[in-house]
Parts: C-alpha cells; sequence; structure tokens
C-alpha cells in the first residue's frame, strides 16, 4: 500500500486493472463530478448508478456501476467496499458499517454483481480506510448477539486493546471494558464464505481513528468534539 496525498491509499489489487478508475480519497475532499451515490442507511440495499442520479436520489449503501459513470460512497469509519470484476467489467461501491454488514449489504452487492455476469473466481474486492481492531470497542452484548447467529463466520476480536505500530495519533482509550473488535476481518470472512477467492480480496490497513489524515473519524469526533469530514470513495469503469 502506497500512501499517495491527494488520492489517499492505493489497492494493488485494484491498481492492476487498467480499465478501471479508483479512489480512496481523503477526508473532506469533495466527490468527483457525475458520481452516484445513495441516501445511506446502513441498509443492505444496493442499487443501479442510474438510481442514484442525481445523488441521494434513492436509499441505498450500495451502487453498481452503468454506462462509466463513477459510483462512490461516503465513509467516517465504516467500510467503503470496492468490488471490480475483469470478465464484464462490473464496478460496485459499497459502505458497510457493523450494521450494513451484519444486515447483508456485501453479500447483496455480490448477487447483483454475479447477475450481471461477474463471476466468483474472478471479482475482486478492496475495503479501504475504516476503524480498525487498533480502535473501535464494541460493547460484550453486541459481540454475545453476534456469537448467536449461526449464519456468520468466526469473529475476530480481543479483550485487549491490540497495540498498532503504526498509529501517527494516540489510539482509542477504553470507554466501557468492553472488547476490540475487528470489522475489516468480519467483512473479509463474509466474502470469503460467499465464494470470492482469498488472494482477491484486500483490505488497506489504514485506521481512520489512529492512521489517516485528521477529521477522518466519526468516533474520534465523538471522543474530542475535534469535528470530521466524510471521505468519498469511488471506481469506474474507463470510457
Ligand atoms: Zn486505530
Amino acid at each position: 500500500m502506497v500512501q499517495h496525498l491527494h488520492r489517499g491509499p492505493r489497492s494493488a489489487l485494484l491498481e492492476g486493472l487498467t480499465w478501471l478508475e479508483y479512489a480512496f480519497q481523503p477526508a473532506g475532499q469533495p466527490a468527483p463530478a457525475n458520481a452516484a451515490y445513495g441516501q445511506q442507511r446502513h441498509s443492505a440495499n444496493v442499487v443501479l448508478a442510474s438510481q442514484n442520479q442525481p445523488p441521494k436520489s434513492c436509499e441505498s449503501d450500495g451502487v453498481i456501476g452503468e454506462h462509466h459513470l463513477p459510483v462512490a460512497v461516503y465513509t467516517a469509519d465504516c467500510l467503503p467496499v470496492l468490488f471490480a470484476d475483469p470478465q464484464q467489467q462490473q464496478v460496485a461501491a459499497v459502505h458497510a458499517g457493523l450494521k450494513g454488514t451484519l444486515g447483508g449489504v456485501l453479500n447483496n452487492a455480490v448477487d447483483r454483481l454475479l447477475e450481471r455476469g461477474a463471476s466468483r473466481e474472478t471479482l475482486r474486492v478492496a475495503i479501504g480506510p475504516a476503524i480498525g481492531p487498533c480502535c473501535y470497542e464494541l460493547g460484550n452484548d453486541l459481540v454475545t448477539q453476534m456469537r448467536d447467529r449461526s449464519d456468520l463466520p468466526p469473529l475476530q476480536w480481543s479483550t485487549q486493546q491490540p497495540h498498532n505500530a503504526q498509529a501517527i495519533r494516540p489510539q482509542a482509550r477504553a470507554q466501557q471494558q468492553g472488547i476490540w473488535f475487528d470489522l475489516p476481518h468480519l467483512a473479509r470472512s463474509l466474502l470469503l464464505q460467499r465464494g470470492i477467492q482469498a488472494e482477491h480480496i484486500e483490505v488497506v490497513k489504514v485506521c481512520t481513528y489512529c492512521m489517516a489524515e485528521p477529521g477522518s473519524s466519526y468516533r474520534y469526533n465523538t471522543h474530542f468534539a475535534s469535528g470530521y469530514q466524510s471521505r468519498f470513495s469511488w471506481i469506474r469503469t474507463r470510457g
């Protein structure tokens, strides 16, 4: 992963695909012109780009690319997830927080892409900057609820806060004697469960709380009232 000042972090997986363009933009930059993105509600709704032209035309947390338009999501600590399939040159952008991830937004995106000609063998997924297990504390009750669900893959968490050697500011301090939860790992595991190849899933390991540019984290703002701005992540096929 290489950090670019103006474009945000890059994905080695997507970088090799010359038929597309994408970015995990730094927080606070505007969405690209003509980008299609939904009114995000932590839902499992995935729609076509034309249904979000103009932006926020409908409530949805995933957008499938059409006609070379950029499809985008805006996030703070949630996962921005970009999909790309070389076979039919399909792309999608998905906003996946804990609620949307548990609600099936990633599975829905995979299913819709498969319907449109993508295949499990070739579909690539890049998971961008989001709050990491180094800073994402959850209450024990939530983890108990998740463990009670038989459809979920094994969860990854720790009662000890993981140290992040790459942090550029202090990691989150424990607020509730909870556990430190790995949300990107849950997303990756769900994608594996859906049949996506392990080598086609990349987690760009940038924690919005302790590693990304200032103003990236909703939770940091909750702790310090420092303000935050959304990060737009987008992808499109070249015309
Ligand atoms: Zn962190």
